[in-house]
């Protein structure tokens, strides 16, 4: 995890974001592969759908903001573990 130096909160936190998605996405995957619903993100949040659906859009935002790329000043300046190419942006 040392890779994470450097980067705002905003980037840190949608990075986490993402692996848990990620992370949850292949729990779902090999749990239906093996007929058993290992949905953490459902097994956790499920007694709350709101929240459950709260998480589900994050991960998708955290996707989008990966794409794009932070906006925040630190990451505009270079935030290499972003590992987004801040330099072309500023063009
Ligand atoms: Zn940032």
């Amino acid at each position: 995890m040392g890779g994470w130096k450097g980067c705002c909160t905003t980037a840190m936190v949608g990075k986490i974001l993402l692996i848990v998605g990620g992370i949850n996405w292949g729990l779902v995957g090999v749990g239906m592969l093996m007929s058993k619903d290992w949905n953490v993100v459902n097994m956790l949040l499920g007694a709350w759908p709101m929240v459950e659906a709260i998480v589900y859009v994050l991960v998708g935002v955290a996707a989008v903001m990966k794409l794009i790329g932070c906006k925040c000043k630190k990451c505009m300046a270079g935030c290499a573990s972003c590992g987004v190419e801040n330099m072309d942006k500023k063009m």
